[in-house]
Parts: structure tokens; C-alpha cells; sequence
């Protein structure tokens, strides 16, 4: 089973050598591919899902050809398992984790999101010694969980400077064949609490994806003048905005308001902006999460959730009702900030289905949405939609039957596939 796959080198014993199937021109061939086709209906009900085995075509990292099986070509064989997207883990620290080192569990916090700062002043420049190792760990653990592209929030501040980025970058840099990634630039000690201004400035130079942010008011003491120079850096070099809010109350309140209304005022930001965790929209009333979640969806501003459970449940279902792009990611594997992370956005679908009663075929193959950033084989009528020809060969072959049985039993990761190089 995927669970005992702690390090990508016990997984050798099944891996697939592609060499041998890869022509000249890198084409790889994989035959017995098990593909979705379409819904079994019951009345209105979808009952079950319709899948045929097809053989499919990789040439230059992209789907050239998808055909009617033949178990007699001289191709992979991937022995009828589902093929789906590869995985994608939406929010995640590479560079700051003890993946990789030895066990330390969390300890007990003190004096909230600024305890956590000044805890990190002590020890980022230990965790900084081997970080690019505890990275390409990390990311082999994400591979083995089928998952090939990742959105990482990188240490931006005073005592990482820019070295939690570099050593970021080098690892990325050697994981660049199998895996895929955007960086978020974050402020974790604030914009200002500490000076992290100039760096910020200097990262946004560094081949970055997005401006990150966290907490403006209880960290900055200000919401406009933090959310402003956010806004302002990530015009200045074209880049998006990924803001950590863990608020909540009418600063959280304010703080999402305030970003909808300057993505409002700066169209070019909609579609590349998101606040993660947002747990103040869990904490609101009914109405005004369907007034927040609605003006979220027209400004086009995305939520990356690790999808709590516990006290606070967070409105996903009611989001997605309004067009908000609703991402999820493990956020932490093992730091110090939380030590539960198990790598699979796989399990974090199945949380999803569970919370929010997402229990039949229907619901269930429309969570594996949380898995993939929102693409889905099917379409809600059932007509295929993934893969087509001409799309990126990163997928994913799973051990089940559909999509609905992959998220409900967290089905085995039994290869990975990315821009057509077999991963394992
Ligand atoms: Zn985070």
C-alpha cells in the first residue's frame, strides 16, 4: 500500500524503466490504460462510472495520439490501472522542513503567529544547512504520493534573507526533469513587523510566481499599507498573490474585502490571486458567506484551504457553488508548525468527500477535483473531457477502478508520470 512508500527508493522494486520504449524521437508508448468514458445512469442517478482500457501516446512531454487498446503492442504496459492528471499539492513549505532529519515533534506555542516568528529566528539557520536535501526529499515523497507539481510559499525575511529561496531553487533545479513547481515569495515574519521589504523587492527579481503575504494586522498592524505594497509589487513584475490569512473577525473580515476590492481596481490580478487558510469565511453567518463567497468569485479570487476539520469547518462546498477556484495542499509535512502532513492531496480529496458528505459516485469523482487543482476526466454530464490530444503528459495511474472508488479508498499511487518522463 502508498502508506509504507516513505522514501521514493522503496518504490524501485516496481519501477518502470522507460528507457527501452522510448524511440529516438522520445516517444513512449503505454497500452492497457484504463481511461473514463462516461456516467452509468439509474434513473437520474449516476450509478457507476464507464471506463474502457485505450493505448495513449507521449511525444515531447505532451499526449499525441490516444487509441483503441492493443495488448500486443510493444509498449508499457500499464496493466489496467487508472489513468488520471497528475496530483497537484496547491499550498506547501519546501524549504522549511525537518523532512529527512530526525523526529521533533511541535512544540508548545507561545504567544501566537509572532511566537512562531521568533522561534524561526533561532532555528532557520540550522533548518537552512540542508535544505535543498530536505526539499528533493520532500518533493520524492509528493512523487510517491502522485503528486507532480506543487505550489511552494518560500521564507522571505530578515534571517533567511534570500537563502531559504536559493537553496529552494537549487533543489527544483535538480528535480526539473519529474517535477513541476510556482514559488510564492512570503513574508512569514511579516512586511513590515520585520523590515522584510527590501527582500521582497529582490526575490520578486528571482524567478518567482507570486507575492505572498500573512496576517496584515495582527502582524503589520495595518491592512491597506501591507495588502497596498503586496498589490503594488506583484503589478510592478507582473506576478500573482498568494496571502497566508489566518485572521479572523473583522480584521480577517476586512483584510479579504479590502483584497477583493484592489483586484476589483487592478483586473489583471483576477484569476492570480488567492488568500490561504481564510478561516474567517468559516466563521461568518450563513448569508455573509454567500455574500463574501460571491464577491470572491467575481473578482476571481481563489482559496487555497488545507481543509481543517475540528471546530472550524470551512465553506468549500458554498464557494465552489460561486465559482471560487478552490485549491488544497498538505501546507506542512514535518515542521514546526504541525508534524500530520502525509504528502497525498489523494487523502485531502477524501477528507473533502467526508466533511462534506460527498458520498456517491457523482460527488465522490467530482472530489477528485481537490486532488488534480480542479480538472477532472469527466465533465458533470460524463462526457470526457480529459486527456485530449495535445495536453501535458503529467498523469497519474492508480490502482482503482474510477475516480469515485480512487477517493474513497485513497487508492495506491502506482505510477507517476510528468511531461512524459516516467517518474516512477
Ligand atoms: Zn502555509
Amino acid at each position: 500500500m502508498a502508506g509504507i512508500s516513505l522514501t521514493p527508493t522503496m518504490m524501485s522494486a516496481n519501477a518502470v524503466s522507460e528507457d527501452k520504449f522510448l524511440s529516438e524521437n522520445g516517444k513512449l508508448i503505454l497500452k492497457n490504460v484504463r481511461l473514463e468514458t462516461g456516467f452509468e445512469y439509474e434513473e437520474d442517478e449516476v450509478v457507476s462510472t464507464k471506463t474502457d482500457l485505450f493505448l495513449v501516446e507521449i511525444e515531447n512531454g505532451k499526449i499525441s495520439k490516444i487509441a483503441p487498446n492493443n495488448p500486443k503492442a510493444k509498449a508499457v504496459d500499464a496493466k489496467g490501472f487508472l489513468m488520471l492528471p497528475a496530483f497537484r499539492d496547491m499550498h506547501i513549505h519546501l524549504d522549511k522542513t525537518f523532512y529527512g532529519d530526525k523526529w521533533q515533534a511541535v512544540r508548545k506555542r507561545k504567544g501566537g503567529v509572532k511566537g512562531m516568528i521568533a522561534l524561526e529566528e533561532q532555528i532557520m539557520p540550522e533548518i537552512l544547512k540542508n535544505s535543498t536535501f530536505k526539499a528533493e526529499k520532500m518533493i520524492e515523497l509528493l512523487q510517491s504520493k502522485g503528486t507532480a507539481f506543487a505550489r511552494s510559499h518560500v521564507n522571505i525575511e530578515t534571517t533567511s534573507k534570500l537563502d531559504s529561496l536559493k537553496n529552494l531553487q537549487k533543489a527544483l533545479d535538480h528535480k526539473k526533469k519529474s517535477f513541476g513547481a510556482e514559488i510564492v515569495a512570503f513574508p512569514q515574519h511579516g512586511v513590515f513587523y520585520k523590515n522584510s521589504v527590501p527582500y521582497l523587492k529582490e526575490a520578486a527579481q528571482m524567478n518567482i510566481d507570486f507575492i505572498g503575504g500573512v496576517d496584515p494586522f495582527s502582524i503589520d498592524g495595518a491592512i491597506e499599507k501591507t495588502i497596498d505594497f503586496t498589490v503594488q509589487l506583484a503589478l510592478d513584475h507582473q506576478k500573482g498573490i498568494d496571502i497566508h490569512l489566518h485572521e479572523t473577525g473583522e480584521s480577517g473580515l476586512k483584510t479579504v474585502e479590502y483584497l477583493i476590492d484592489k483586484v476589483n481596481e487592478n483586473p489583471l490580478l483576477k484569476g492570480k490571486t488567492f488568500l490561504s487558510h481564510c478561516f474567517v469565511l468559516g466563521k461568518l453567518d450563513k448569508t455573509k458567506q454567500e455574500e463574501i463567497a460571491e464577491k470572491l468569485g467575481n473578482a476571481q479570487v481563489g482559496i487555497v484551504s488545507t481543509i481543517p476539520f475540528g471546530n472550524l469547518i470551512m465553506p468549500l462546498p458554498t464557494l465552489q457553488k460561486h465559482g471560487v477556484t478552490v485549491y488544497t495542499g498538505n501546507d506542512s509535512i514535518v515542521d514546526h508548525w504541525n508534524t500530520f502532513g502525509t504528502g497525498s492531496v489523494l487523502e485531502k480529496a477524501n477528507l473533502y468527500a467526508q466533511l462534506y458528505g460527498q458520498s456517491t459516485e457523482f460527488l465522490l469523482s467530482r472530489s477528485l477535483r481537490m486532488a488534480t487543482a480542479n480538472l477532472l476526466p469527466l465533465d458533470d454530464k460524463g462526457i470526457q473531457q480529459w486527456p485530449k490530444i495535445g495536453d501535458d503528459a503529467d498523469l497519474v495511474l492508480l490502482n482503482a477502478s474510477c475516480s469515485a472508488e480512487a477517493v474513497s479508498r485513497i487508492s495506491n499511487v502506482e505510477s507517476l508520470i510528468y511531461k512524459g518522463n516516467v517518474v516512477f
